[in-house]
């Protein structure tokens, strides 16, 4: 069993996709509602995706596997913004859009003073067990954020972002190219090799009560 620490269903059926046949039984905290959102105190993606990680270990059964993302959208003109603050940007109460819009806004004032559109998707992925960090690792694809948002799949800043050696944005793209090229793709990819190097399996431990096996 392991459960992905996050509430972001979009999260989930990527990384679900990704891990394909690394683990029988994939859910996420969705499935556990009196398990309330970590609080993301840290000041990097690592931190917070530890955070997240041990916070789920410890209120999941012992045994389970806990898989913590976290990413987030690196713009060069605005120094690194959002970055650990892309999915509360435009502040409180904010959705991907508000998010959306409030960086097109920022972003065309610093055009104005003759910044770029280069930009990174950065992933950490941190797995943990039995209250250890047992893994962690990341992924990052670049690219640049468009005028105007295309396209209607995907989440967050996906119809603003065109990948590197493409002309569409992740919002344009099939969910097949987005997930074999993004940066939680390459952070999977990464886990996969540590998990293929230690001989481990995320199949063992205990299904946790709430989830019908
Ligand atoms: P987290 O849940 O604290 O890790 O915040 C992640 C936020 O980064 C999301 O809410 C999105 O705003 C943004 N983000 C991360 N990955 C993606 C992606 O694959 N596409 C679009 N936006 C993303």
């Amino acid at each position: 069993m392991l459960v992905i620490a996050t509430h972001n269903a979009h999260k989930t059926d990527e990384i679900r996709a990704m891990l394909g046949d690394l683990a029988e039984q994939v859910t996420d905290l969705t499935q556990f509602p009196d398990i309330a959102p970590a609080d993301e105190t840290g000041t990097t993606f690592v931190a917070n995706a530890t955070i997240k990680a041990l916070a789920a270990c410890e209120a999941l059964p012992a045994g389970t596997w806990a898989l913590a993302d976290d990413s987030g959208l690196e713009v060069d003109a605005l120094d690194g913004a959002p970055g650990i603050y892309s999915a509360r940007y435009s502040g409180e109460g904010a959705t991907d859009a508000t998010n959306r819009e409030k960086l097109l806004r920022e972003l065309e004032a610093a055009q104005a003073r003759g910044k770029e559109r280069s930009a990174r998707f950065r992933c950490v992925l941190v797995l943990a067990r039995n209250g250890e960090v047992v893994a962690s690792c990341d992924g990052s694809v670049e690219g640049i954020i468009t005028n105007e948002e295309k396209g209607d799949g995907g989440f967050g800043y996906d119809p603003l972002f065109v990948p590197e050696g493409h002309c569409a944005t992740f919002a344009e793209l099939s969910a097949d190219v987005k997930n074999s090229l993004s940066h939680r793709a390459r952070a999977v990819e990464a886990l996969r090799q540590i998990i293929a190097d230690r001989n481990l399996s995320l199949n063992y431990g205990e299904a946790p009560h709430s989830v019908n096996a």
